[in-house]
């Protein structure tokens, strides 16, 4: 069946930089709902639609379509006693821009660690950057009537749901652990 709005696509990729430096060999198929879920890029959506399984293509996202420009107000200094250890340079946490409200929660990495002072990144760590898919469908199946309104795909690569979603993170917790795929 070809690609189309409600359709589970699972892509083989391979993602490099504009200078061809690997990114991620992307040993695991991505598995995306299609039809603008924001499950993944819109330039890949667009690029994909209406293809075929075994469809192969190599395409260049510019950073205005993939993650953005670099933004060095992102970047934040904060107490390492307010993050939890051990503490490692890359790992991630859901926090807020200095200032932001609630709604405004973004996803800081770990660039840097001093004695009693964490840098937090909240740029994207693929910000900035052009990147280059290299992309092979490899299935598409239409998509349960569950998955569309989850807006996300099940199953084997897809979303879990635990028992303990809805247990919004308890007062003045900052920084909860994000799991990132
Ligand atoms: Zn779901």
């Amino acid at each position: 069946m070809k690609i189309a709005k409600n359709t589970v696509v699972t892509v083989e990729y391979k993602l490099s930089d504009a200078q061809n430096n690997l990114i991620e060999d992307g040993r695991q198929p991505m598995v995306y709902l299609h039809g603008g879920y924001e499950n993944t890029l819109p330039k890949i959506e667009e690029e994909l639609d209406g293809k075929d399984a075994g469809y192969a293509t190599t395409i260049q996202i510019e950073p205005e379509d993939a993650f953005g420009d670099y933004d060095p107000n992102l970047l934040k200094v904060e107490e390492r006693a307010r993050l939890p250890e051990p503490l490692e340079i890359g790992m991630q946490f859901e926090g807020l821009p200095e200032g932001g409200e609630d709604d405004d929660a973004m996803i800081f990495t770990v660039t840097e660690i001093a004695e009693d002072k964490v840098v937090l990144d909240g740029n994207h760590p693929l910000a900035g950057m052009a990147l280059r898919f290299e992309l092979k469908v490899v299935d598409v199946r239409p998509a349960t009537e569950e998955e569309i309104a989850h807006e996300h795909v099940h199953g084997a690569h897809g979303h879990h749901h635990d028992d303990e979603e809805g247990d919004e993170g308890e007062e003045g917790d900052h920084f909860r652990s994000h799991p990132i795929h």
